[in-house]
């Protein structure tokens, strides 16, 4: 039976900190999928379709890895794909108890799968996707902190947010 797990998130975009956590869980698991969430967030920067391509592109080097998206209940994406294990990256804390109480409920919906948490590299512990938007979008460097297909669909976003704002709109 093939060993396989799910790596959910909303990838926007996808950070070296995700990166580390796909190559871990890649290591361990005969197959990981990497799942885009397509649940309605406050106000994503990428489309999913673009967070799935920076994937595909940053995952190219790993050949048990497949990029997919997914909505509605995770533990059901989960079973409909034979995967035995959901797999979540943890930083810090602060991340601990929400992440407890999702692994709590998952387990009481479908008991045959596992949540699998992988300990952040320290390297990256502070590093979320959000912090990546805040620090470009006022021009700072994260360049080492992103793969670098992200350095481009970040440098061409924010190329036309500007000249959106040039333009007066
Ligand atoms: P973010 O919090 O960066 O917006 P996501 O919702 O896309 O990230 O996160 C998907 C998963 O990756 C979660 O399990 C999250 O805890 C984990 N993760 C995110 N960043 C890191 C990191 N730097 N190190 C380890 N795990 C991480």
């Amino acid at each position: 039976m093939i060993k396989r797990a799910i790596y959910p998130g909303s990838f926007d975009p996808v950070t070296n900190g995700h990166i580390d956590i796909i190559e871990r869980a890649s290591n361990l698991f005969d197959e990981v999928i990497v799942a885009v969430s397509t649940n309605i967030e406050k106000s994503p920067m990428f489309t999913i379709d673009e967070r799935k391509e920076m994937l595909s592109s940053a995952c190219a080097h790993l050949s048990n890895v497949k990029v997919d998206g997914f909505n509605g209940l995770l533990v059901r994406y989960a079973e409909s794909n034979g995967a035995i294990a959901i797999v979540k990256g943890l930083r810090a804390l602060s991340d601990f108890e929400f992440e407890f109480e999702m692994a709590l409920m998952n387990r009481r919906l479908e008991r045959r799968i596992e949540t699998v948490f992988l300990m952040t590299n320290a390297e990256y512990s502070y590093l979320s996707s959000s912090i990546i938007k805040e620090v470009v979008k006022f021009g700072g460097s994260v360049s080492g902190l992103i793969p670098p297909i992200v350095e481009e669909y970040l440098a061409k976003k924010l190329g036309s947010i500007e000249s959106i704002t040039a333009a007066g709109g």
